[in-house]
């Protein structure tokens, strides 16, 4: 596993004049430290003094103990085949050796316009390296990159094509390039190669793995986090500097040793191509461990004051990744989705018929000669359609040119080549006008938006074959209680069997995801503390039912006070007891009672809009209906209620039987549930009541 203490990212630009401010040979650093998330950002007038602090820095850095990730914004190779050419040999630090034995590099002046020339001299034809400096005539380098012909070299690296907007390293001058940076450049990499010899390792060059990367890194690969961090004053290169080093800092080390296995040998590689929406999606939330506090004072929290509670506390917890639309089912969009092209791309038939100009239609009864031929779906019809005549088209087929109107064939009798019919039709009948549907670059879904098979034909029906969407959410389910065994036959009295452990998990499997089975905790609070510890590494939520409320063997509770991490919800629910919520080494533990029919109502009215906000997905309150009560019942004031309940043959919903929240049949009969306010009432059948189905709480 590849982790990274220290995160160090240089914006190597030289006086680019696309800066806001423009300051002359700026370099930016941006610099992540343990226990400083906040990169901190410094400022270098030239090469010199950047190179100096780098020294110092990696000096300083490695004493501590510390791995440096330092990553540079220019290419550390160049496209196939140029070192060959160079110097003889494949090896990327033979041109790194090369360019340091040749450049001058001093504050005022530079040779890099002159080693162009000079290495273009011992390439056929001409080129590839060009630009012309203002007011200078340099040997060898032609002034336009149009001039040059025959060098045999590929204009752009591999990971450069992969990449919008990147410059090629030929062209040594004007805005934005990176050809000049190259040449000046590689030498000071090389230098802190040499410098740091054995413990320093040059992505993806070497493949070990030593105290100090030297990575190439592009911040552009992640500019729309960067522009959402832009404010009037800010200088841009300072913000991509602070936000990439930030963005690479919170990575799990397993992504970023995956990243850097990634690259190319001999041309190098930008760190995070085709990564760039994991790379760049939102710091997630770490938790507080005082995040589920309730206001002090507060007995019997109302259902609604305790969700409003919850809502307030909590956010995404995964990370973004691009995903195959066709493969999207359930996850959860990560930003909006903007359609790619119209729906539809072009005007086409909504029937089959004969398509004409409006324009050219006299008075009725109409008699238009046909054309030879026929438009059909993916078959269009190329040629014109005359004033006055008409084509035969089929449902979907573009409108050729000129036609705007379709007759349904049913409507017309053909003779003699010749479609007649009476009576008016209107300009544009049963056509489909382009984009009237849905436009390119509307935002078609959401952020947030959990994705429905009806979405994903809306993706690809407007061209988006691939989203950001958030990892899916894991969440682990454990079961405590010294009683609680799996079903097996002979099993004595004084067991009972785990129905909330298959239960849960199976709800969570409905939600779309991953469920962890946890396993079950006896009631001993060392193996439960080690069971948590455990877990907190694998999964993003808990939740754990039994031992919740504060007697002698609530170990949940115990456990979660004695970290300083709980908070006991006393609601004004029924069923339910209290309900412990807590933070586990940053994980959120829902701990529900042990009683499986308040374990279940608790779940779907307070886990589920809960792990809704921690999997990236907005708050979420189950539709609910009005319907007449078939049953009555006087409902005492100050808690909410919640009846297992289903409609009947008349369409009225009726109750389970009996209350008792030990009924596990109840759960099962039911087909939803009934939701009583918290005042009092006296319920009478016909009465309104609201019953929400079970599938409106996505089971
Ligand atoms: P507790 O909240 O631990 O006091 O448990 C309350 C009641 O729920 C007790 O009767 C437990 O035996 C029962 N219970 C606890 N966990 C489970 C479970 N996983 N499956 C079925 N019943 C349980
Ligand atoms: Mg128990």
């Amino acid at each position: 596993m590849t982790s990274f203490d220290t995160i160090i990212i240089v914006d190597w630009s030289g006086g680019n004049q696309t800066r806001a401010k423009p300051r002359k040979d700026a370099i930016w650093v941006g610099m992540v430290t343990p226990g400083r998330p906040n990169a901190e950002t410094f400022y270098f007038r030239n090469r010199h003094l950047v190179e100096n602090w780098l020294t110092e820095t990696l000096i300083a850095e490695r004493k501590r103990g510390h791995r440096v990730f330092a990553g540079f914004d220019f290419p550390f190779a160049y496209p196939r085949g140029f070192g060959r050419v160079l110097t003889g040999s494949d090896d990327p630090f033979a041109v790194w050796n090369w360019l340091t034995d040749k450049v001058v590099d001093e504050p005022k002046h530079n040779n890099r316009f002159e080693l162009g020339g000079e290495m273009n001299a011992m390439f056929p034809g001409v080129g590839p390296f060009w630009f012309h400096p203002r007011g200078r005539e340099i040997e060898n380098l032609p002034a336009k990159g149009k001039a040059r012909i025959g060098h045999g070299m590929e204009e752009f690296r591999t990971v450069e094509k992969l990449t919008k907007g990147t410059f090629s390293c030929w062209q040594l001058g004007g805005p934005g390039t990176v050809g000049g940076q190259v040449i000046m450049g590689l030498p000071v990499l090389n230098r802190l190669r040499r410098r740091f010899a054995n413990d320093v390792s040059v992505w993806p060059f070497n493949k070990s793995s030593r105290g100090i990367h030297l990575v190439e890194i592009w911040p552009s690969l992640i500019s729309d986090a960067v522009d959402a961090q832009m404010t009037d004053d800010a200088i841009k290169d300072e913000v991509q500097v602070r936000v990439l080093a930030e963005a690479i800092a919170r990575q799990s080390p397993d992504r970023i040793a995956e990243w850097l296995s990634e690259g190319d040998p001999e041309e190098g590689w930008i760190f995070g191509t085709g990564h760039a929406d994991e790379l760049a999606s939102p710091p997630v939330n770490t938790l507080r461990n005082d995040c589920f506090a309730l206001p002090p004072g507060v007995d019997w929290t109302p259902v609604d004051e305790a969700l409003a509670n919850l809502r307030a506390s909590l956010g995404p917890v995964v990370t973004a990744e691009t995903v195959p639309t066709a493969q999207a089912l359930g996850r959860v969009l990560a930003t909006d989705a903007i359609a790619l092209r119209a729906n539809p791309p072009a005007a086409n038939a909504a029937v089959d018929g004969y398509g004409f100009a409006h324009a050219s239609l006299g008075d009725p009864p109409h008699a238009l000669p046909l054309v030879a031929g026929r438009a059909a779906a993916g078959a269009p019809f190329s040629w014109r359609v005359p004033p006055g005549y008409a084509v035969r088209i089929l449902t979907g087929a573009l409108l050729p040119d000129d036609v705007d109107t379709v007759v349904l064939e049913e409507d017309v009798t053909v003779e003699d080549d010749k479609v007649t019919f009476d009576g008016s039709i209107k300009p544009g009948a049963n056509r489909r006008r382009a984009g009237e549907d849905v436009d390119a670059g509307d935002i078609v879904l959401k952020a947030g938006r959990v994705l429905r098979p009806s979405d994903i034909a809306l993706l690809s029906a407007t061209g988006v074959g691939t989203v950001s969407a958030y990892r899916r959410l894991r969440v682990g389910v454990l079961s405590t209680g010294d009683e609680l065994a799996d079903p097996a036959p002979d099993t004595p009295a004084d067991r009972t069997f785990d129905a909330n452990r298959p239960m849960l998990l199976s709800v969570l499997e409905r939600w779309g995801y991953d469920a962890v089975d946890l396993g079950r905790a006896p009631d001993d609070r060392a193996v439960l503390r080690g069971m948590l510890d455990e877990s907190a590494n694998r999964v993003d939520a808990i939740l754990t039912s039994g031992g919740a409320s504060a007697g002698d063997e609530d170990h949940m509770s115990a456990l979660l006070t004695e970290a300083d991490a709980l908070s006991v919800w006393r609601i004004a629910l029924k069923p339910g007891r209290p309900l412990a919520l807590g933070v586990w080494q940053g994980v959120p533990v829902f701990g529900l009672p042990g009683n499986p029919v308040a374990a279940l109502v608790c779940t779907l009215v307070f886990a589920r809009p809960a792990l809704s906000l921690l999997a990236g997905s907005d708050w979420d309150s189950p539709q609910g209906f009005t319907v007449p009560a078939a049953f009555s019942k006087s409902k005492k004031p100050g808690r909410r209620e919640f009846l297992r309940a289903r409609i009947n043959g008349d369409g009225a919903v009726e109750v389970f039987a009996s209350e008792g929240s030990g009924r596990i049949s109840g759960l099962s009969w039911a087909d939803g549930l009934v939701e009583l306010d918290d005042g009092a009432r006296e319920i009478t059948p016909g009465d309104p009541v609201r019953y929400i189905p079970y599938g409106n709480f996505g089971l």
